[in-house]
């Protein structure tokens, strides 16, 4: 557990280092000890967060314990995931601007590079409009929108919410934040390729991307040392 909280708060500040999270959006982990609970920051920037700022949620959202601090607005998102998904072990939530164009055109955001197949296969688009109407203020502020969003993540591994930003779950924290660094650049260099090419992209295959997904339990690679290195915490 003690691993678990330091790796949370890492990868909130790689995720910051990274321009992956501003001062907003956020990171969560399920509880190994109770799998119908999960650990995120208290309303607080990213690259600011520290173990004392760690809150416990259950999977309504609710906090298991009385404090006076925010949480975010948004854990919802991470509530209702958890709910739906019980093999996720690890949730970020971000308003990357590198991804928020596939949120809002036809183009659909893919893997175009190896490193960036973690994001899966197809990463579906989220509407809040849809069922929540055109007056909402685009958060994802109870269960009912977070349910909604989690059944269109269904079982992919990444989703884009119009004009907000995306989620993306993965099966520890190291890993989604390695999903997350990896799926900016690939947004990046898609959006680069898209524009060279007017919009003749040779994308990796479903096969490829699978390859490419780490099984559960998988050690995290040299990059988590490195990233752990220039945020100045010990791995
Ligand atoms: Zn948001």
């Amino acid at each position: 557990m003690a691993s678990l909280r330091r790796d949370l708060v890492t990868g909130n500040r790689i995720f910051a280092h990274h321009g992956i999270l501003d001062a907003y959006g956020h990171l969560s982990v399920r509880d190994p000890e109770h799998a119908d609970r999960f650990i995120m920051s208290r309303a607080r920037a990213p690259e600011l967060v520290t173990e004392d700022d760690l809150m416990t949620f259950d999977l309504e959202g609710q906090q298991m314990t009385r404090d006076a601090r925010s949480p975010y607005q948004e854990r919802f998102i991470h509530a209702a995931i958890y709910e739906a998904r019980p093999e996720v072990q690890a949730i970020v939530h971000c308003h990357t601007p590198s991804i928020l164009p596939f949120s809002v055109i036809d183009v659909p955001l893919r893997a175009m590079y190896h490193m960036a197949g973690p994001i899966g296969v197809e990463v579906p688009v989220w509407d809040i409009a849809e069922e929540f109407g055109s007056e909402t203020n685009m958060l994802v502020i109870n269960m009912a929108q977070g349910r909604s969003l989690a059944r269109t993540l269904g079982g992919n591994r990444m989703a884009l919410m119009r004009g907000h930003g995306g989620v993306l779950a993965g099966n520890d924290v190291p890993e989604v934040v390695r999903a997350g660094v990896y799926m900016d650049i690939n947004a990046r260099a898609l959006t680069a390729a898209h524009l060279m090419s007017g919009g003749k992209v040779h994308l990796l295959s479903d096969a490829e991307v699978r390859a490419r997904i780490p099984a559960p339990g998988t050690q995290p690679g040299r990059e988590w040392e490195a990233w752990c290195a220039q945020v100045g915490r010990s791995r």
